[in-house]
């Protein structure tokens, strides 16, 4: 009997096709050269030769490399409501960057073409642009913040973190729009760096979040948490999808835990569902819907709620002691900001934010 051939399995640095593989932070050697990731809370346990759930995570003999180091598949100039982030800097623009992958599968992702890829299209994927490059692009284009953003922040740490040190050095604030899955030891991490996040609260049922999502619920509100007292500036999104997490019950229990663990001061952001993805048969969110949830957040105390991804005029901020209106918005721009010092100019209430005007 001839023994068996063994494929010959490419080695780091051989492997590493465009430069952008870099070895991970984060993460720990088991036995038999295998591996537990620790930067999201799946903590995935990956054996050579293998990758983790976002698939850009890899184990190479033993040590595990980021393969999208660099690899900048998005780039844009957004205005800081774009986030959506309506209490930090606003009318500033944002210098948003993504890389492909991602550590949910949600079925209803609006950004699958580059967060729901295999491992061989994520390594065709993207255009290297060093982490100097993105600073240096932001401060060109007058931006105030670099956003880290689109896909999901926690898979592409490495890249972002090293952008996040590199824009603090050069004046600009870094903002986190993530699906708050992290680990506590990246928050930490990041922590220093990190300004502003806004968050997404996709649902309040675990079953939820496991079988529609591919998570799970407890890690978010831990992570929601973590990230207020940490201080840095929160604000907080559910995109409130049909049947699936529009009842009012859950509604309410969303917004009672953000005004009781959160505080009233973080803004939330509803935000209306479009048919996308593999719940392309799902019928956009009902206005009302979304009104109720509005109404729900009132009533549960939290000082400014928001209707997103509709076209109306309700993403106005209201001083939440006398009512009058402060900002008006409209396609994500500013038409007035009224706040002086953070204050309400009629009757002098705090309004909560930071660099409000
Ligand atoms: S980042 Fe999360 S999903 Fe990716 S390998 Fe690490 S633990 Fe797994």
């Amino acid at each position: 009997m001839p023994g068996k051939i063994r494929a010959e399995t490419k080695k780091y640095p051989e492997k590493n096709v465009g430069g952008f593989m870099k070895e991970a932070v984060l993460y720990q050697k088991l036995e038999k050269e295998n591996i537990q990731c620790n930067l999201c809370a799946h903590r995935c346990v990956i054996h050579p030769g293998k990758s983790g759930i976002c698939k850009v995570r890899e184990n190479v003999d033993g040590k595990l490399y980021t393969n999208v180091y660099g690899r900048a598949i998005a780039q844009h100039i957004d205005p800081v409501e774009k986030k959506p982030l309506y209490h930090f800097y606003p009318g500033t623009k944002a210098y948003s960057f993504a890389t492909p992958g991602c550590n949910f599968h949600c079925k209803f992702c609006q950004n699958w073409e580059i967060s729901q890829v295999s491992n061989e299209r994520i390594l065709e994927m993207g255009q290297k642009i060093t982490p100097e490059q993105i600073v240096s692009n932001a401060k060109y284009s007058g931006c105030t913040s670099i956003a880290h953003t689109y896909t999901e922040p926690a898979i592409f740490f490495e890249y972002s973190f090293d952008v996040a040190v590199m824009a603090h050095k050069e004046g600009l604030k870094n903002i986190y729009v993530s699906n708050g899955y992290m680990t506590y030891e990246m928050l930490e991490m990041i922590g220093p760096y990190l300004d502003a996040a806004n968050i997404d609260l996709k649902a309040f049922r675990d079953e939820t979040y496991r079988r529609i999502i591919g998570g799970s619920l407890q890690p978010v509100l831990d992570n929601l948490k973590k990230i207020k007292e940490m201080g840095v500036w929160l604000e907080v999104t559910s995109l409130i999808i049909p049947g699936i997490n529009d009842d009012p019950e859950e509604i309410r229990d969303m917004a009672n835990f953000m005004a009781e663990e959160l505080g009233t001061d973080v803004p939330w952001h509803i935000s209306r569902f479009f048919p996308a993805w593999k719940m392309e048969e799902v019928p956009a969110t009902h206005l009302n819907t979304l009104q109720l949830a509005e109404a729900t957040g009132f009533e549960a105390g939290l000082k400014y709620v928001y209707i997103g991804n509709v076209a109306s005029n309700r993403d106005a901020t209201r001083c939440p002691a006398c009512g009058k209106v402060l900002i008006n918005r409209m396609e994500f721009g500013i038409l007035k900001n009224k706040i002086q010092n953070g204050r309400c100019p009629n009757c002098g209430a705090q309004i909560s934010g930071v660099g409000l005007g």
